[in-house]
């Protein structure tokens, strides 16, 4: 069930960079038709848009389908409005994460960013394809040095992603 309205939400949300198109939105679909996580899930783009312009803030926040996008674009480059989606969608993200609310998978990767300095990890497959073309099995990044990886944490420690990270709720 839809909670309270929060009237000034929409407003919040456009004030952000990024959130700026929210209110152009006159609820085609095309972003829904497009949307390839939309096909496998119930996620649909259209109504995530039209929550947030009506301030439904819980109902955005707290759901689900805030997380299902893949930032793929194929609804940005479609929207006939100029509607910034996904930038929409990370704006709404940011808001949601700094309540502590965070998909358990983005908050995995995050951790594992923190942990190793990238969200892919380096596998035995791909350290032996490198040492066959005659390179270290490990690069000069954050995967093969550890001086990197420590510099790495130490900036994300200074801007606040680890605490962004911990479970608030
Ligand atoms: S395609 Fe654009 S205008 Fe149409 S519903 Fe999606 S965001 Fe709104
Ligand atoms: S960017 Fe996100 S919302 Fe848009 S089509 Fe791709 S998955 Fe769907």
């Amino acid at each position: 069930m839809a909670k309270e309205p929060n009237p000034k939400f929409a407003d919040e949300v456009a004030k952000q960079p990024g959130g700026e198109t929210l209110s152009l939105c006159f609820q085609c679909g095309t972003c829904t038709g497009s949307c390839p996580s939309g096909r496998m899930t119930s996620y649909r783009t259209r109504k995530l848009i039209r929550r947030a312009q009506l301030g439904l803030e819980e109902d955005v926040l707290k759901s689900p389908d805030l997380w299902a996008c893949t930032t793929c674009y194929a609804c940005m480059e479609r929207c006939p409005r100029g509607v910034d989606i996904v930038d929409i969608i990370t704006v709404l993200r940011n808001m949601a994460v700094k309540q502590g609310i965070m998909s358990d998978e983005h908050r995995k990767v995050g951790e594992y960013l923190l942990k190793n300095g990238a969200t892919i990890p380096l596998n035995e497959k791909y350290e032996a394809i490198r040492e066959k073309l005659g390179l270290s099995r490990r690069p000069a990044t954050t995967l093969g040095d550890k001086k990197a990886l420590e510099d790495f944490q130490k900036i994300l420690k200074a801007t606040g992603f680890d605490k962004l990270l911990e479970e608030k709720q």
